[in-house]
């Protein structure tokens, strides 16, 4: 697996995600309230909450919907964020690590590695032996 080291950019991706969280609001119900930001390859950075409910959206799933409906189609790195998490930052869940691999596999997303540091890893990485449409 390529790792990657954070740089200033990254940095400023986690201060957005961790800004937009400050916009949503929390009924207590859920309290899983988590941020997420995406730069896109042409520079422009997206940010969204999730969406709580039973069946409720991940932060990463409301960002990169809105980056495609917004016309953005390639992705440089995202991350998602939560103030109580080591280092701010979250991994995505099984079903984001689909969906990103699915759009956008070559995404570097940023986690916390095995020693609590922050590295960027490619989506695919994050989802070895990955779920593929059967074409016919
Ligand atoms: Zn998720």
């Amino acid at each position: 697996m390529e790792r990657f080291q954070l740089n200033e950019h990254d940095k400023e991706l986690i201060t957005t995600a961790l800004a937009v969280l400050e916009k949503n609001f929390d009924d207590g119900v859920y309290n899983h309230t988590v941020g997420c930001a995406l730069l896109c390859t042409d520079g422009s950075v997206y940010s969204g909450v999730n969406c709580d409910g039973i069946h409720g959206a991940c932060a990463e799933y409301v960002t990169v919907g809105m980056a495609i409906s917004d016309g953005k189609r390639e992705f440089d790195t995202i991350v998602a964020a939560h103030d109580k998490a080591k280092n701010s930052v979250i991994s995505p869940c099984g079903n984001c690590r689909q969906m990103l691999y699915e759009y956008c596999p070559d995404i570097k997303v940023i986690v916390n590695d095995e020693n609590g540091e922050l590295i960027k890893v490619r989506a695919r990485d994050l989802l070895p032996f990955a779920w593929q449409p059967v074409i016919c």
